[in-house]
């Protein structure tokens, strides 16, 4: 039997359909000036940074809140197996990131260190 889902799953749009400009001209940088504070940045054309409209320094502030507000909710929201699934995910890119750079990772966990040594409880001898 015929169904349309069926045919929309395997559906690639032909090459003419889809914007073939960023694969050519990827060096084109927009010159944009940040929406809070106003400092000039350069972000690649059709990316994600272009459209958001923010500088280096006000994307911290702004992710924090997207994850605080957005991402914990809908994550807490999900059923179990899913969490898992994702949380799986993250380790295995994480493991992926840790391979990719040591230097940093050896300075992040020498950081978390001193961050967290007088947290910990010494063992009681007695
Ligand atoms: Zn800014």
């Amino acid at each position: 039997m015929f169904r349309i889902t069926d045919t929309w799953r395997i559906f690639v749009p032909p090459a003419i359909l889809v914007n073939m400009s960023k694969h050519f001209y990827h060096d084109i940088k927009l010159i944009k000036f940040c929406k809070k504070c106003g400092v000039e940045y350069r972000p690649a054309r059709y990316t994600f940074f272009a459209m958001l409209g923010l500088c280096w320094k006000c994307r911290r502030p702004y992710y924090r809140k997207w994850y605080l507000e957005m991402w914990r909710p809908w994550f807490a929201a999900q059923p179990k197996e899913k969490q898992d699934q994702l949380r799986k995910a993250k380790l295995v890119n994480w493991k992926v990131w840790v391979t990719k750079n040591e230097i940093k990772r050896r300075k992040q966990a020498l950081e978390s260190y001193h961050r967290n040594k007088h947290k910990r409880k010494r063992r009681t001898t007695g």
